[in-house]
């Protein structure tokens, strides 16, 4: 049985989280002479909840998980550092991850000073073998899967999650900030037989908050209480708290967006493959198109020099750029300085 004290650094155990008045205070009061704040009300001068509750609420409902199960980081990147402070011990665990992917587990890892270790993906970006995989799994600590993977754009399914989760003694990390424009389901309904996993998934990307800087984690009531214990306490502020409700609470155009932003992702993909500079565009479950080039660097400078910015991924795949799904008219931007390529 996986038990997910044995894998909490020893320090996080013992602590004692920061407790404010507020929090401590059951019942009912209209005068609160408990936290310093300017008295004068206006719509910021108190402090915001720090358990987040009433955007908990709305998350539960919207993706069917109880409240207990909910945490809200500042940002997913807020969640990945918390992962790593608490469940993973500076030369005792590992991370593992299979790049190329999100840059952030590798920040995280080295901020935290935690070895990780790379299990590379296939030439087609698949997970490599188990062969390949379970005999690494030596140590505890984090294993992520982003699914759909950035910058790869494909996805992993709920059977290889399964087989991997079952094979480590850790916690498996799931990232599904593109998950919103994929056809794969959430590994959020995992949770009830999968107890060392975790979901996590943000505002920042079909929600259109990325600068209020809102994402979630989703995993067993026990992993999440150890991560309320070590967050900021205030780390979610008013303004983003009611961003966020708000955006719930207008979900539709949310799903009218991913539904336009798909169109165009396909849409895209059609005028992308005409062009003879280009040499493949990677399938895509996510909001951007992976499309290898002839020559990326050239045509990333030309791209630049009509003032669009794409992600220049080079470096980690030879020749690829990676290309968000921007508006109708900035992809016909796009497109207008990219058909001028020879
Ligand atoms: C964009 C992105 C995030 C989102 O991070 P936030 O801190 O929530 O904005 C997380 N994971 C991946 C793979 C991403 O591409």
């Amino acid at each position: 049985m996986f038990d997910i004290k044995k894998i909490t650094r020893k320090n996080i155990l013992n602590m004692q989280a920061y407790s404010s008045a507020r929090s401590e205070f059951k019942g009912i009061a209209d005068v609160w002479l408990d936290a310093n704040e300017n008295p004068n009300a206006s719509n910021l001068n108190r402090y915001p909840d720090p358990l987040q509750l009433r955007l908990k609420a709305a998350v539960s409902k919207i993706k069917n998980v109880a409240l207990e199960q909910i945490f809200v980081g500042n940002g997913s990147d807020e969640a990945i550092d918390l992962l790593f402070r608490a469940f993973c011990e500076p030369g005792v665990s590992k991370a593992y991850i299979f790049p190329p992917t999100y840059g952030m587990y590798k920040v995280s890892a080295a901020i935290n000073n935690i070895d990780l270790v790379e299990l590379p993906l296939t030439k087609t970006f698949e997970l490599p073998t188990s062969q390949m995989i379970l005999p690494n799994l030596k140590s505890d600590g984090l294993l992520f899967i982003c699914s759909p993977n950035n910058p790869t754009g494909n996805s992993t399914d709920s059977d290889r999650i399964k087989e991997i989760a079952s094979n480590f003694k850790g916690l498996v990390v799931v990232d599904e900030a593109y998950i919103d424009f994929s056809t794969y389901k959430s590994a959020i309904k995992l949770l009830q037989e999968i107890p060392n996993l975790l979901v996590l998934q943000t505002f920042s990307k079909a929600y259109g908050l990325a600068g209020a800087r809102v994402g979630t984690a989703f995993a067993s009531p026990e992993i999440i209480s150890i991560l309320n214990k070590i967050k900021p306490p205030y780390n979610i502020n008013s303004l983003s708290i009611d961003a966020a409700l708000n955006i719930i609470g207008n979900k539709e155009s949310v799903d009218k967006q991913i539904d336009e932003i798909i169109l165009e992702r396909n849409r895209l993909r059609v005028a992308v493959s005409n062009l003879t500079c280009v040499t493949k565009i990677f399938p895509s479950d996510a909001n951007f198109l992976l499309v290898e080039f002839i020559n990326s660097e050239s045509v990333f400078a030309k791209l630049i020099s009509q003032g669009i910015v794409v992600r220049n991924r080079g470096s980690q795949i030879k020749n690829c750029l990676r290309i968000t799904i921007g508006t109708k008219d900035e992809n016909e931007k796009l497109m207008n300085v990219l058909n001028e390529i020879e």
